[in-house]
């Protein structure tokens, strides 16, 4: 078997244009426009491109993007202030604390600060005790893009067997969460997992968030199962480098039913999520419907 290969740039892309759509609307019908607000601390490469392309699509969908990149120095208490004016902006829906902060700073202390109705990553306390309890909340969006194309490629995932290899707050345990919220058997493996081949092996999907190269190998995959792959891992290339995710693509692609690309699979969704969950705050705080097919 040679899986069909979900593409989550061209799915990214769906979302992004139903978002778009629905802020039209909201603009149109309501005089309202979403506004995501991005507080980044430093100068990390990584997070500087991140946030780029975070404000970037934010502003191509209609939304109001607003950038506050701070000194890497930044004292607690001058952060604080911050996230308590933007918690305090009624044109700012939602608040996204890039991370890793620099040492000096308490994530947790900064991401409890955010008001969990704007806390669009699903980071805060509140949030995750929602998600799992099975109630209303913010979602973290790489898990709620992975959701997506699950849903989207299954229909019902209802009494399937599912194995989220990874235990993090921002991927393994509230994918486990939403899969378990979508009635799947979900087991929740990690770095000390006994015989981790055979767990993986009884899966009609698998999620691999490990942050290890190719570590899934094709012959652990049940055949037809469906591959959701979101390591991102930059590998030597010759002289150059690559990306790959933590299964091992041409081995598992041909074993299973569907599998997502690294890149081209979940990296892209999560951006898409991070809109939707813009839109989705800017709903809520106003009593309106929320956008079909874009929550959990
Ligand atoms: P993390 O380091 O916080 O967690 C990794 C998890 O993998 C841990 O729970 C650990 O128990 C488990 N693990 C480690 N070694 C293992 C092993 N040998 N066998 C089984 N489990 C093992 O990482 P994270 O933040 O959850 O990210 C995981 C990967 O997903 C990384 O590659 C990261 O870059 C990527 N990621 C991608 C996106 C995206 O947008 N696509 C978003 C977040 C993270």
């Amino acid at each position: 078997m040679t899986a069909q290969v979900i593409d989550g740039k061209a799915f990214a892309a769906r979302v992004r244009a139903q978002v778009g759509e629905h802020v039209g609307r909201l603009k149109a019908e309501h005089g309202l426009v979403p506004g995501l607000a991005v507080v980044l601390v430093g100068e990390d490469p990584a997070s500087q491109v991140y946030v780029r392309s975070k404000g970037k699509q934010t502003v191509e969908v209609g939304m109001k993007s607003v950038e506050h990149r701070l000194e890497v120095d930044t004292s607690e208490a001058d952060l604080l202030a911050l996230i308590e004016a933007l918690n305090a902006d009624a044109s700012i829906h939602g608040i996204l604390v890039q991370l890793p902060l620099p040492k000096h700073l308490n994530e947790e202390l900064v991401i409890g600060s955010i008001d969990p109705a704007k806390d669009v990553d699903g980071f805060h306390i509140s949030n995750v005790g929602l998600l799992g309890t099975g109630q209303k909340s913010m979602v973290p969006c790489t898990p709620l893009g992975c959701l997506m194309m699950l849903r989207d490629h299954h229909g019902s995932l209802s009494g399937m067997d599912a194995v989220v290899i990874g235990r993090s707050n921002i991927v393994g345990k509230p994918m486990a969460q939403l899969l378990l919220g979508d009635s799947c058997t979900v087991t929740i493996a990690h770095s000390r997992t006994k015989d981790l081949a055979d767990v993986v092996r009884r899966a009609d999907i698998v999620v691999a968030a490990v942050g290890r190269p190719e570590m899934v190998p094709g012959d652990w995959i049940k055949p037809g199962a469906t591959v959701i792959d979101v390591g991102i891992n930059r590998v030597p290339n010759g002289e150059k480098t690559r990306l790959v995710g933590d299964v091992d693509y041409d081995s598992c692609a041909a074993v299973a039913g569907a599998i997502t690309p690294v890149p081209g699979g979940v990296g892209p969704m999560t951006i898409a999520c991070l809109l939707a969950n813009t839109l989705t705050a800017c709903c809520r705080a106003n009593g309106l419907p929320e956008p079909e097919g874009l929550t959990a």
